[in-house]
């Protein structure tokens, strides 16, 4: 059965910025059939098909997957839709398992079949569209995904068996999708894939991420680029001064570290040293102004003593990251960690986390309280009762702080940079107004 077009398509998009450019793709391709799509929806009014696009990472996102597609299941049974199509990472790595214990659903997807999905659900797949998409984040900012795939092996990690190898896009299909996404209003590029360092090994034989931002740069309608998901080992400092010599691309890095003891960094096969990863931060501040670092580091991993964990903490004292996030460990099948014993209780693991977003807590609020009474240019995302919240050049979207501008009643407008003078600093985030 098809879908009539006077009826809506729902697409549920769950996980990563990777996975909702994918979803963006296909809601490009999706219209182009003249379907008509809403994007997260809140109601089943209108709409008589469901795509849920997976994510299979980990313990929880895999446990919010599951019970949403349980949720459209269930709609489905109760006659409120007529068809579920279920894609992702999620699907990549339980197809054969969905596929027996969801018989609601009329079509399960990989990660790379998009085309199969347009064609299942009666429409055209169109390569003519080759870099266009429907952005569902605010206008003005967007996800740039330059590469899919990975071709490392961290021991806990499973997205290199989900996604597969490494594959670059080539720098001028980037480029031409990032030119579209200029000429549609965006403002900010947010550079990711699984590892943005390795951009171009696959393809050009060599490191080209250096060479793709210069290019990137060259747009100068685009007055924030911003890198993401950096991966540590084989570093390429290039990348540094093209950060640090273009004005349009942040002063700021997003630099997964995971740990810091040699015993847990070789367990996890990071390819690192806990003094080579204190090397690159120190020459990641020593190349940059002023950058903001953002990482993250996983609490729990098999065999983390309190030692290593206390070398942690003292890491984490001492570089002052600008940002940091802590994800507890997952014991995930088909990673190479998974052959090690799990021995840590959930309960250390959520206690170690805890103790280091306190640390960083304190961190934070001291980078905050040195930019009280500066002023700082602002990206206003949205409005928020009595505040216009935004952005500065160290706050990506969805992940970092943000900033409260007071109403003033001159009119703002979501999208547009601002000079804001910070009067106020708390923990994660800064209250300021806009100087008349
Ligand atoms: S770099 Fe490591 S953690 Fe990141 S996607 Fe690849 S294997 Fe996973």
């Amino acid at each position: 059965m098809t879908t009539s077009k006077n009826n809506g398509i729902g697409l549920v998009s769950l996980g990563c910025a990777k996975n909702l450019v994918d979803s963006e793709v296909l809601i490009k391709q999706l219209e182009y059939s003249k379907f008509r799509i809403v994007f997260e929806p809140k109601t089943l009014h209108h709409i008589d098909t469901v795509i849920v696009n997976t994510c299979g990472f980990i313990g929880d996102a895999k446990k919010e997957s599951i019970d949403i597609i349980l949720h459209y299941a269930e709609a489905k049974r109760t006659g409120k839709i007529q068809r579920l199509f279920l894609m992702g990472c999620l699907t990549e790595r339980y197809r054969h398992e969905l596929a027996i214990e969801i018989p609601e659903a009329d079509g399960i997807f990989g990660v790379n079949q998009l085309p199969e999905i347009v064609r299942e659900i009666g429409g055209e797949y169109r390569t003519k569209l080759l870099g266009e998409r429907k952005i569902t984040t605010p206008p003005h900012y967007a996800y740039l995904k330059i590469a899919e795939g990975c071709d490392r092996t961290c021991s806990f990690c499973a997205i290199p068996s989900i996604r597969g190898p490494h594959k670059s896009r080539p720098i001028g299909e980037i480029v031409s999708e990032a030119k579209y996404l200029a000429e549609t209003g965006v403002k900010e590029l947010l550079v990711i894939s699984q590892d943005t360092t390795f951009y171009g090994i696959d393809l050009y034989g060599r490191r080209r991420l250096a060479d793709l931002l210069n290019n990137l740069a060259e747009i100068k309608a685009i007055q924030w680029i911003r890198l993401h998901y950096t991966y540590p080992h084989a570093f390429p400092f290039d990348v540094l001064d093209v950060i640090r010599d273009h004005p349009n691309i942040c002063n700021y890095i997003d630099i997964p570290l995971q740990h810091i003891s040699n015993h847990i960094l070789r367990s996890m096969k990071r390819g690192m040293s806990g003094n080579k990863s204190r090397e690159l931060i120190e020459r990641i501040r020593n190349t940059i102004p002023r950058v903001a670092i953002r990482t993250t580091f996983i609490t729990g991993y098999p065999g983390e003593s309190e030692n290593d964990f206390n070398e942690l903490c003292q890491f984490v004292e001492a570089s002052e990251f600008e940002r940091m996030g802590v994800f507890t460990y997952s014991h995930e099948e088909g990673t190479p960690a998974y052959q090690l014993k799990d021995n840590l209780p959930e309960k250390i693991k959520l206690k170690r986390q805890a103790h280091l977003m306190q640390l960083q807590e304190q961190i934070s609020l001291k980078h905050n309280q040195k930019l009280v009474g500066k002023e700082i240019n602002v990206l206003i995302d949205r409005e928020e009762n009595e505040f216009w919240v935004g952005r500065s050049e160290a706050d990506s979207p969805e992940v970092d702080q943000e900033i409260f501008v007071r109403k003033t009643g001159n009119p703002i407008h979501p999208g547009t940079f601002y000079t804001v003078h910070i009067t106020e600093a708390n923990h994660f985030d800064l209250l300021g107004e806009i100087p008349v």
